[in-house]
């Protein structure tokens, strides 16, 4: 376990350096021993300039609550131990201050914390506005707060007991009125859900219910009564609240179904018939659809023959239990999609108007999965997962430069070119018309008759055999990281990773056949029935080929950049939560070393710092600076007498020989070297 670390506590030196700029030097081996020696100390919480790292403490720590809120509230955030509070701090001030919207990302893997860290900043946020405790306001904090616990909830339903599932990406707005108070909220989700939940099939296997399976998620999920009761309290009306959970559990017992071949002789005589029909009568009766048409969805297909012909067509074993998880998958999602719609309707600012409320500003948070890069081989689902953080990676890469240049100009300090890894090609690489990966699984999957994963890769092959980013076995035949025809790898900017291209046609097909569309469409639940408008159609007007599974995740990556960057104010200040899994096992207190290397090094926080501090290794604000360092010189100890605090600086920088090493900005000093924050350092420990 981890000491209770306080508030009160001063960060002293045995507690390592509140902030990695600071340390001697900035290499891989420093920034890990400062990272351990804070966890040690319970500081799960250090700053990199303004970027909070987070370590999961996988443990309450009193670090959080009204009087911790209150010790931050207002303050400047290096005043203050490194905490998420000071992050929504400043986010909302600078907010407030100059009535802008702003942003706060936050990313790591999933179980590092990101969830936890955006209540924590909701918490945050609830508390400290609407002091005249507007009703309307209260209101809306409370879906706020709430809302983030039934989408967890959600998100986690299929897997009550394994937390490493919250696999979606989550973008949510919270609207202030001018006086800085909460209005209203938008949330935008970028699901993964559905495509992870095909490789965690046996996760579904797991959840088998024994008993009483008609209320599937009961007594043994505490937290599930809690759920259902926050999305009363949101505004979910209890028959859409009852019609969730039964979703819920047909999703769960449809899982379990399995497929036999009937006997000769049965009364099925040969053909499919299903092991165990009692769980066929569960999702009948729970989906509020006949039972018999369950079964016969469940065997067989219709296809259109030809005009308006219909022929049933039997399922093979593979085909039904193929047939059977699309199935699952898709109601899953489509329950998802419309508990995020139902909570953005109740959560829709109302009866604003810009002419008499002045125009609402605007605080997002983005919680996304992070980066998956390990030595085993990774498949579609995580093709795409870190294709979406090549994506992020380039936009805010972008954005720092560009920050970096502003913050120059409006210092009035001369502008220095910084080197970074442009990942644009990697982008191209997947998403590239045509020849892109994405665009060849495409071609691939539309192509009638047999198409094998082996075709796919070979296209690729010939496509790519040129791209510095691309390889595969074929192409570089000594590496046995990879096997033949089977993988290849993409050299990402965190790292390379081996794809195996098992399934990802399968999964990028992703096709649910109509027949389940229109059982669901027909169900006499209004709420079930209502998520299936597309059930309506006939098989012999479906023509149109359904988008893939991986083009609409292009699609959604690339209308959640659009939206990142048509603000305005990303460009301004961003704030970065960048969380980090301490072990794999859920242990408290318990950080591995080479696990958190491995995150430091593709959420890119070394890189973090250089891009951020390239030119200059350190900038500070004159008061903050002298805050730290006024106890090394004479003329600013205890307080400086001198005209401002940009001329105490340069008196106490002189009085070390080290003004030729600096820039005076007009607000902040800009340091060039990491020595000379070293020199300050070391004179500064030896005081105290
Ligand atoms: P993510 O959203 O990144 O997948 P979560 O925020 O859900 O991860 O965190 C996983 C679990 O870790 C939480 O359920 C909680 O038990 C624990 N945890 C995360 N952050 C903290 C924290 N600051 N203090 C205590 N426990 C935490
Ligand atoms: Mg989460």
């Amino acid at each position: 376990m981890l000491p209770v670390g306080t508030m009160e506590d001063e960060e002293g030196p045995e507690y390592g350096k509140p902030d990695f700029v600071l340390l001697d030097q900035l290499t891989m081996e420093d920034f890990m021993k400062n990272l351990q020696l804070r966890f040690e100390k319970g500081r799960i919480y250090t700053y990199i300039g303004e970027v909070l790292v987070s370590v999961n403490p996988y443990q309450e720590l009193p670090l959080y609550g009204p009087e911790a809120i209150a010790k931050y509230q207002g303050r400047e955030l290096y005043e203050r131990p490194p905490h998420l509070y000071a992050v929504a701090n400043a986010a909302y001030k600078a907010m407030k201050r100059r009535s802008r919207d702003t942003c706060i990302v936050i990313s790591g893997e999933s179980g590092a914390g990101k969830t936890e860290a955006s209540k924590h900043i909701m918490q945050y946020i609830a508390a400290v506005t609407n002091p005249s405790q507007r009703a309307e306001v209260e209101r809306v904090k409370d879906v706020l707060l709430k809302s983030t616990c039934v989408l967890e909830a959600f998100g986690n339903a299929r897997t009550n007991r394994n937390h490493n599932s919250s696999r979606f990406g989550k973008y949510m707005d919270i609207n202030f009125d001018f006086k800085g108070d909460p209005v209203g909220g938008h949330i935008h989700s970028y699901l993964l859900e559905k495509l992870l939940r095909g490789s965690e099939d046996q996760e579904l296997q797991r959840l088998h219910l024994e008993r009483n399976p008609a209320m599937a998620l009961d007594s043994d999920e505490k937290s599930y009564q809690g759920v259902m009761d926050a999305m009363r309290i949101i505004g979910f009306s209890p028959e859409e609240v009852e019609s969730a959970h039964r979703i819920l559990a047909a999703i769960l017992h449809l899982g379990n179904i399995e497929f036999v071949e009937a006997e000769e002789n049965g009364p099925q005589k040969g053909g499919l018939a299903v092991a165990d029909e009692t769980l066929v009568g569960y999702v009948a009766t729970l989906t509020a659809t006949p039972r018999d048409l369950v079964l016969r969805t469940l065997l067989a297909r219709t296809v259109a023959s030809g005009g308006r012909e219909v022929i049933e067509k039997s399922h093979t074993v593979a085909e039904a239990s193929y047939a059977r998880d699309a199935c699952a998958k898709a109601m899953y999602q489509r329950l998802f999609e419309w508990v995020v719609d139902k909570i953005n309707g109740i959560m829709e600012p109302r009866g604003r108007d810009p002419r008499r409320d002045g125009k609402d500003t605007v605080i997002g948070v983005l919680d996304i999965y992070g980066f998956e890069v390990f030595p085993v081989n990774r498949n579609f689902e995580q093709f795409c997962i870190n294709y979406c953080n090549e994506k992020l990676q380039q936009l805010f890469i972008q954005l720092i430069l560009k920050q970096e240049q502003e913050e120059y100009e409006r210092e009035g300090i001369a502008w220095q070119t910084i080197e970074y890894f442009n990942n644009a090609t990697i982008v191209e690489l997947v998403e590239q018309p045509r020849r892109g990966i994405l665009a060849v699984l495409d071609e691939a999957c539309s192509t009638a008759g047999p198409i094998t994963d082996r075709i796919f890769l070979q296209t690729l092959d010939t496509h790519h055999r040129h791209h510095p980013h691309y390889s595969s076995r074929q192409l570089c035949p000594t590496d046995k990281t990879m096997e033949f025809g089977r993988d290849f790898q993409i050299k990402h900017y965190a790292g390379d990773v081996t794809y195996s291209v098992e399934g990802f046609i399968d999964k990028n097909r992703d096709s649910l056949f109509q027949d389940f569309k229109r059982l669901l469409y027909n169900s006499m639940d209004p709420t079930l029935r209502a998520m299936w408008p597309d059930g309506q159609q006939d098989i012999t007007e479906v023509t149109k080929r359904p988008l893939t599974a991986g083009t609409l995740f292009k699609n959604s990556m690339v209308a959640l950049v659009e939206n990142l960057a048509s603000k305005p104010w990303l460009l301004e200040e961003p704030f970065y939560v960048r969380c980090i899994k301490p072990n794999e096992d859920k242990v408290a207190g318990r950080l591995d070393e080479a696990h958190c290397r491995h995150q430091v090094e593709y959420l890119g926080l070394l890189e973090n710092v250089r891009v951020r501090r390239a030119g200059f290794a350190s900038r500070q604000p004159y008061p903050r600076f002298l805050l730290r360092y006024k106890m090394t010189c004479e003329y600013t100890w205890p307080n400086h007498l001198l005209g401002s605090d940009r001329e105490a600086v340069g008196a106490l920088l002189e009085q070390h020989g080290l003004q030729g090493d600096v820039a005076f900005g007009h607000s902040k000093l800009f340091i060039r070297s990491p020595r000379t924050l070293v020199t300050l350092e070391q004179s500064r420990a030896r005081l105290i």
